[in-house]
């Protein structure tokens, strides 16, 4: 791990004099997680200090950076046919910088290869080495082929401010890395290990953010549940929810992602006790079978995932949770499978993101060996939709009657004159309204459910 990076302004004052005299344009484009969306809006924000406008056009953009995601092969593929075909921009237009950024740098051979085959990229920096963009640009703009900065450093680039996507809905990262080594993934491996954030900071950029009127906080991490474990203070990710629920103002407190194996009875109590923090748990279980979780080191069998799950609806029935599902893990037997479907008609979630499972190089899964065929996951994996739909379609019925409160988020694309937003309970919420009301809060009676979604009618004397 690298000292923190100096003070940007001398650098930021030399570029912003060498690129005076006329506009100059950046396209930023963020793959994967929201993590990575958040970090582009930090690139985003350095380059605003520079003196840099966006567009969403790189046809006409004079500094490209993609900040690319590494979980899966096949994300990484796309990045570099991406990167060949602007070959040809940087043909029509020499001045055009092309930078790569993110989860991809971070593997020193993916830089290597990078260096070697891309020559149109001139600049490579890492998921923590935000705030040597300047510099970087510097050296590009004074002639250097290829600069790069992939360090570890101490400040991770946190406090950098962000250009932010939405007026009303905001990211905030509370922690950097994982300590967890699932074996499946790569992330500690590209993100190295966890780095909580100070809370003195985190509070002061809630506050900022709740005061220039946004309206929803997502708070970010790998594993929330372990934030301040490496921090000096003794804080743990429920003090910290009840000092942010404690910010005056309107607003609602979402967090992802929350490792079952940390997820304890304090937590679950906060997020009861706290009016701010939504009424909803994303909790991951991966697989319902406790020999393939064992082979994923997820350090929880499914009888204590069920144990947190079974506290919860002792406190609300009714609570919603969702999840994520890997199906197909190598090895993955019948019965194994069987399990992963009795955990979700156990647990009934409100929605569930699945991936049939690829390897991923670097990891210890992918030289696990996997006698199951691609047909026979594809076949698991439409059976658990199938499955969870019918949960889906069932279980959203709870809400027909009732009055939910539903942050407006946008037109609806399937339906004319309609809004959707997502409620507490982190479920799509569509219903007819004015898009004046996009990014207000609203009281929407519930009339009907679908498996995806609710619709229903802003209440009378609400808008
Ligand atoms: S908890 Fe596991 S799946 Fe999540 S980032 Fe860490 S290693 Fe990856």
């Amino acid at each position: 791990m690298v000292a923190i990076l100096n003070d940007n302004t001398l650098i930021i004052n030399e570029l912003s004099e060498l690129l005076s005299g006329g506009q100059k344009l950046a396209y930023v484009r963020s793959f994967g997680c929201q993590l990575n969306v958040s970090d582009g809006e930090k690139i985003k924000g350095v380059l605003k200090k520079i003196g840099y406008s966006f567009t969403d056009n790189e046809n006409e953009a004079d500094l490209i950076i993609l900040n690319t995601c590494a979980v899966r092969e096949s994300a990484e593929d796309r990045v570099f046919g991406i990167i060949g075909s602007m070959k040809k921009l940087k043909e029509l237009k020499p001045s055009l910088i092309i930078g790569v950024a993110g989860c991809m740098t971070a593997q020193s051979h993916i830089a290597e290869k990078i260096k070697r085959s891309y020559p149109q990229v001139e600049l490579v920096v890492g998921t923590s080495a935000i705030n040597a963009l300047p510099k970087l640009l510097l050296e590009v703009l004074h002639g250097r082929k290829f600069a790069a900065d992939i360090a570890e450093y101490d400040d991770f680039s946190a406090e950098v401010e962000q250009v932010r996507e939405s007026p009303f809905k905001a990211s905030v990262p509370i922690m950097f890395g994982c300590n967890n080594f699932c074996t499946y993934c790569i992330v500690p491996h590209v993100r190295g290990r966890e780095r909580s954030r100070r809370p003195e900071d985190i509070i002061s950029e809630v506050e900022g953010l709740v005061r220039s009127g946004y309206k929803e906080i997502m708070l970010l991490g790998q594993n929330v549940n372990s934030y301040g474990n490496d921090l000096d203070d003794t804080i743990s990710f429920p003090q910290l929810l009840r000092s942010l629920n404690d910010i005056e103002g309107d607003f609602i407190i979402r967090f992802m992602s929350s490792h079952p194996k940390d997820a304890s009875r304090e937590l679950i109590d906060t997020i009861f006790a706290c009016d701010k923090v939504a009424k909803h748990l994303h909790l991951p279980v991966q697989s319902g079978s406790s020999d393939v979780l064992r082979r994923m080191n997820r350090r929880y069998t499914a009888e204590k995932y069920l144990e947190t799950v079974d506290y919860i609806y002792s406190i609300d029935p009714d609570f919603s949770l969702t999840t994520d599902l890997i199906v197909g893990f190598p090895d993955e037997t019948n019965e194994d499978f069987q399990a992963t479907l009795d955990i979700i008609k156990r647990v009934r979630y409100d929605n569930i993101y699945s991936f049939i499972y690829s390897k991923r190089s670097g990891t210890k899964a992918a030289e696990m060996p996997d006698p199951v065929t691609d047909e026979e996951k594809g076949l698991r994996m439409r059976k658990l939709l199938e499955v969870q739909r019918e949960i889906s379609t069932e279980h959203y019925k709870r809400f027909i009657g009732r009055t939910m409160r539903v942050l407006a988020d946008d037109v609806s694309k399937k339906k004319q004159g309609f809004l959707t937003g997502k409620s507490n309970e982190f479920i799509i919420v569509e219903f007819e309204g004015d898009p004046s009301l996009i990014g207000q809060f609203v009281d929407v009676e519930i009339t009907d459910a679908m498996n995806w979604a609710v619709t229903g009618r802003i209440k009378k004397g609400n808008a």
